[in-house]
């Protein structure tokens, strides 16, 4: 087979899912915006349900009615972007619930679909997605006299628990949501882990549950094999790939793998990323090609049929520090040509 292999493994998703609520003591949800941040929404969802998660969220309400076909009628399935122009008949029939973001996307929905469900996300200093908070004090007593389900705001540097901007966000949501009925929800991974202050009535993990950092203790979800398609000796001075940027110095052997840049093994990570034959690393020589790479496999006394770039010996946020990227962007970059194996029941 000329495709790599990415290999999916739900019980681990389940066992990320069940660290992160362990540490929150209040219902964790779980963040499946694209696709399950690449991983396959049907699958990860339905595992992820299995497990106990009863609520969802997504980033825009397409993904939303896509989600509701794979998960039935039970399970809560929030849209990060609110109630967007022509949202409402897939909100309706999808029963899902925008986190509105504005008074125009309040008098929106509320215009469109007024008994159905909503809630509201608040800016509390990111300045990305969210209701300033004047406007909140001048909607607050309306919205909260309609079906208000929930108040959530976002931290935009949970990553970082040393960041001064975690407690002013914190600071900013507590006060603007204080005496609230609805419940309330601030903290994604990184919020997780700041401790039980930013854990309010509900969190909602997403890179965590899919093996990234800022969640250190996750075990691995993804490993990805790729297959060797030929090998070949490379004398002193001879180059390797586009632009010959890479030149033998003493005699190498070149393993050339089906996989590269059009897969999501970002071009930037050429002469700096490494492949794995189990524990022995093997970089890569030269650039990366839209679907091969080239690795130095000089140092393996036999070259086996395929090599990992992601698995025990090197975690996705290995590989995104080798393409000046997060473990985010190589997640949701893996590419459709992979054949993906899913390990664990998701039935
Ligand atoms: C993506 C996202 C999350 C999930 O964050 P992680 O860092 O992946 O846990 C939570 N909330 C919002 C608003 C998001 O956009």
């Amino acid at each position: 087979m000329g495709t790599g292999t990415l290999q999916i493994d739900l019980d681990a998703l389940a066992a990320n899912w069940a660290a992160l609520d362990a540490k929150t003591g209040v219902e964790t949800a779980a963040v499946v915006k694209a696709d399950g941040y690449g991983l396959g929404v049907d699958r990860v969802t339905r595992r992820l349900a299995r497990a106990g998660v009863r609520r969802f969220f997504v980033a825009t309400a397409e993904e939303g009615a896509t989600l509701r076909l794979h998960l039935g009628q039970g399970p809560e399935i929030n849209v990060f972007s609110g109630h967007m122009a022509g949202d409402a008949t897939m909100l309706r029939d999808a029963r899902l619930v925008p986190m509105l973001n504005s008074p125009e996307q309040a008098a929106r929905h509320r215009a469109a679909l007024p008994e159905a469900p909503y809630g509201v996300q608040l800016d509390s200093g990111m300045n990305r997605l969210g209701m300033e908070p004047a406007d909140w004090a001048a909607l607050r007593a309306d919205l909260e006299a309609g079906p208000l389900t929930l108040a959530m705001s976002h931290l935009a540097c949970s990553d970082d628990p040393g960041h001064p901007q975690n407690a002013a966000q914190l600071a900013c949501f507590t006060e603007i949501t204080q005496g609230l009925r609805a419940p309330r929800c601030l903290a994604a991974t990184g919020g997780i882990l700041l401790g039980p202050d930013y854990h309010f009535d509900l969190c909602r993990p997403g890179i965590g549950l899919y093996g990234g950092l800022p969640f250190a203790a996750a075990q691995p979800v993804v490993r990805l094999s790729l297959p060797v398609i030929q090998v070949r000796e490379v004398a002193p001075g001879e180059s390797v790939g586009y632009g010959a940027t890479w030149v033998a110095e003493r005699p190498r052997k070149i393993a050339t793998v089906s996989a590269g840049y059009a897969d999501g093994l970002i071009r930037y990570m050429g002469g700096r990323a490494r492949l794995w034959a189990g524990e022995t690393a093997c970089p890569l020589a030269g650039r990366v090609s839209m679907d091969l790479l080239t690795v130095d496999v000089t140092d393996l006394a036999e070259v086996p049929d395929h090599l990992d770039i992601l698995g025990p010996s090197q975690a996705v946020d290995d590989v995104a520090e080798a393409a000046a990227t997060i473990g985010y962007e190589i997640l949701t970059s893996l590419g459709r040509r992979y054949a993906r194996h899913y390990l664990g029941d998701s039935a």
